[in-house]
């Protein structure tokens, strides 16, 4: 196998030049792309992370973790960090307009993860960057942004400009784009997208928590639409209310009346830490390889938010491919028997998380006053189902083909 030496010129903030051997090269410093790079790191194969960005995100947008990704955390050695900063969400409640339904109970997941960890993604990042930089202080390239690449038989050449604008070039083995649903690998590589926009709107908001519910979940399935309530960190609490049409220009005032005509909850006076009017979305790439260029996260796959799914799916990608890699460049293995493995795994796997999130968006779609949906409910949670709920919630048994 041949090692291709790079040399970089890019100043970063460590105002440095340096030239090194990288045989993996990752666009994008988001949740995936860092948390690929410290499973590459973790096999011992040596890689990079280009972002855009200058400064991490301070946005909250996705707040759950599932327990897979633990599971996977644990193995980096990272776990302890989210579970020092997070909250533990060991129940749900349902209701059913204003009627209580139940709880689905995630004690009955498999040890030791019996719950989802609420985090905003900020922190999540913040986490997943500080792990990259104690491994490796320059393993993470903030201000650098790629502008086109070319593969050949031999490897990539990038192009990319640093902080300063300057150009840089880049070569490297394979190149991993982990660069979102805009994704710019994906497109130079002229891979499809196939996908389509729901006609799901909601309205999010992160507030003060003045409910009783703690630490739990609520979800409320009124005939009006959904809404969703999560914990958060500080005393806070997520809203999340699906809307009639998207809301431009969205208040908090807008948010607290839905909230209060559907549940009787009233939020409080002060203003919300957060709000954002979202659309849903799916879309899969045609495949995750092409040549020597990969695919991960939301670059592959987007699914609708609700479930909050998405961005554990793109961790799930990254311990599989950095597995794939790591034999890749351990044995003389072919390049790309390995990698259509990945390919084939993660996209069978996507489609499967986009169906469960398909079915939850649904499930809180408005609906005419019918017994049909109150019995569903009913035996949903009333029921040994209730199990089986608590299992698609998390993500257990992605990949196998009975669920
Ligand atoms: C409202 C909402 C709520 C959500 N809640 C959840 C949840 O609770 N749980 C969950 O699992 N998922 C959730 N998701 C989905 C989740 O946010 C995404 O799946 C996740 O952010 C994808 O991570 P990523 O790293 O693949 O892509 P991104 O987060 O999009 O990161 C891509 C990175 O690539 C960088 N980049 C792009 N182009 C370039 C370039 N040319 N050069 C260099 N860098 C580049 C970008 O700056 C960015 O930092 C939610 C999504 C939404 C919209």
């Amino acid at each position: 196998m041949a090692i291709v030496v790079i040399t970089i010129d890019v100043i970063d903030e460590y105002q440095m030049t340096t030239s090194m051997q990288i045989p993996v090269l990752i666009v994008g410093g988001g949740p995936t792309g860092l948390c690929l790079a410290l499973c590459l790191r973790k096999k011992g194969v040596e890689c990079m992370v280009i972002e855009q960005n200058e400064t991490p995100t301070v946005h909250s947008r996705s707040i759950g973790i599932h327990p897979p990704s633990l599971d996977l955390f644990t193995h980096l050695g990272i776990a302890e960090r989210f579970l020092e900063e997070g909250i533990k969400i060991r129940q749900g409640h349902a209701y059913l307009n204003r009627s209580y339904m139940g709880s689905i109970q995630f004690s009955c997941l498999p040890p030791p993860h019996q719950y989802v960890l609420s985090i905003p993604q900020s922190k999540t990042e913040s986490i997943l960057e500080q792990a990259c930089k104690e491994v490796d202080k320059t393993l993470v390239r903030r201000g650098v942004s790629l502008q086109s690449y070319e593969q050949n038989s031999d490897g990539v050449l990038v192009h990319v400009t640093n902080s300063l604008g300057e150009e840089q070039q880049i070569t490297c083995e394979v190149l991993v784009g982990c660069d979102g649903k805009q994704s710019m690998v994906r497109e130079n590589a002229g891979i499809a997208f196939h996908g389509s926009r729901y006609p799901d709107t909601y309205l999010m908001g992160d507030f003060e928590d003045t409910t009783s519910f703690g630490d739990d979940a609520m979800i409320t399935l009124h005939q009006d639409g959904l809404v969703e309530s999560f914990p958060l960190e500080s005393g806070r609490r997520r809203w999340v209310v699906k809307t009639e049409a998207y809301i431009t220009d969205p208040s908090d005032e807008e948010l607290k009346q839905l909230i209060h005509q559907r549940t009787g909850i009233d939020l409080p006076e002060v203003s919300s830490t957060m709000l954002s009017s979202f659309g849903v979305q799916h879309f899969l790439a045609e495949t995750f390889v092409k040549g020597r260029v990969i695919l991960a996260g939301d670059a592959a796959h987007v699914i609708s938010p609700i479930g909050g799914q998405g961005m554990n799916l793109g961790w799930l990608d990254c311990d599989v491919l950095a597995d794939e890699l790591a034999k890749r460049f351990g044995t003389t293995s072919k390049y790309e028997e390995s990698l259509s493995k990945y390919s084939h795994k993660q996209r069978f796997i996507a489609k499967q998380a986009g169906k469960r999130a398909e079915w939850n968006m649904k499930m809180g779609r408005s609906f005419q006053r019918n017994w049909s949906k109150y019995g569903m409910l009913q035996l949903m949670i009333r029921t040994p189902i209730q199990r089986v709920l608590a299992q698609l919630f998390t993500m257990q048994h992605l990949g196998k083909w009975w669920i």
